[in-house]
């Protein structure tokens, strides 16, 4: 009988407004709901009112981490100050790394309809915290699927999904953190185990119907964010079925110091950032 990761806590998601008066669900990275090495942040923006969305995230600055955006529903535009111009689009993603500096908009270019997606604030440690930004757009094309026996299909973002059966690399591979990230579809009644490695921080938060942890009793249920203790394996089922997002990464167990968009080690690293940032030299 193998050992199974246990539940460390449970927490729902709490309402809040960013950008220019985006209604979103902090996730992760709120009161009460403080980070998980190395993960800062993970929000839920998902509305039919398009007043809840419209007036998007105008230029922002970023230091010292990556952002990392998945789209389940609707358009989101960003554009950077390095020229970049992309349009993400249902099921695509954004992968950007800010580290020194990066000054963008983030701005939803349907008037009406379902915007749905996530997005996650990913450490960086301190060695990589001031090199060149980058970011990448994933089109859902290249973005790896996996279907096992039991009918459980596995968006791979980042990391590698292996159930000791399958093993498919994902779209992303980031080194330092490590990161897992998986978009699970479980059909009613069904299972699967995806390896998480030993050691790594693992999150699970459960974005639509109730899932069940090999271990525990009670369902999570749909809004809820479950940490994981950083051992074990991981067994998901589901009676109803349910839609799940499976983050994991490796510690940085380095300080942390944030000041908003800016994320460093040290308080005289982010004094540097604002002046940086008011000189206009954040990104140079
Ligand atoms: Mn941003």
């Amino acid at each position: 009988m193998p050992e199974f990761r246990k539940i460390l806590d449970i927490h729902r998601g709490q309402a809040t407004s960013d950008g220019a008066g985006v209604r979103l669900l902090r996730i992760l990275g709120g009161p009460g709901i403080e980070r998980f090495d190395p993960f800062l942040m993970l929000d839920e923006f998902g509305s039919n009112d398009p007043d809840d969305y419209i007036a998007g995230f105008p230029p922002h600055p970023h230091r010292g981490f990556e952002t990392v955006t998945y789209m389940l529903e609707g358009r989101m535009r960003h554009e950077d100050h390095m020229g970049n111009v992309g349009l993400l689009g249902s099921g695509g993603v954004q992968w950007m790394t800010a580290a020194r500096g990066v000054i963008h908009s983030e701005m939803p270019e349907q008037e009406e309809g379902v915007m749905r997606g996530f997005q996650l604030w990913l450490n960086l440690p301190a060695k990589t915290k001031l090199s060149d930004a980058a970011y990448e757009d994933i089109p859902p094309a290249r973005i790896p699927r996996v279907q096992t026996r039991e009918g459980v299909t596995a968006v791979v973002i980042a990391g590698t999904f292996d159930d000791g059966t399958l093993r498919q690399p994902g779209a992303v591979q980031r080194p330092d953190t490590e990161p897992l990230y998986l978009d699970i579809h479980l059909p009613p009644g069904a299972s699967v185990s995806p390896r998480v490695a030993q050691g790594h921080r693992a999150l699970l938060y459960i974005y639509e119907g109730a899932l069940g942890l090999e271990g525990h009793a009670a369902p999570i249920e749909a809004g809820h964010l479950a940490r994981l203790s950083d051992t074990g394996e991981v067994r998901l089922t589901s009676e109803t079925g349910a839609r799940v997002l499976l983050i994991a990464g490796k510690p940085l167990n380095e300080p942390i110091v944030q000041y908003g968009p800016f994320v460093m080690n040290t308080r005289e690293e982010i004094e540097q950032a604002m002046r940086d940032f008011h000189a206009n030299r954040l990104t140079a």
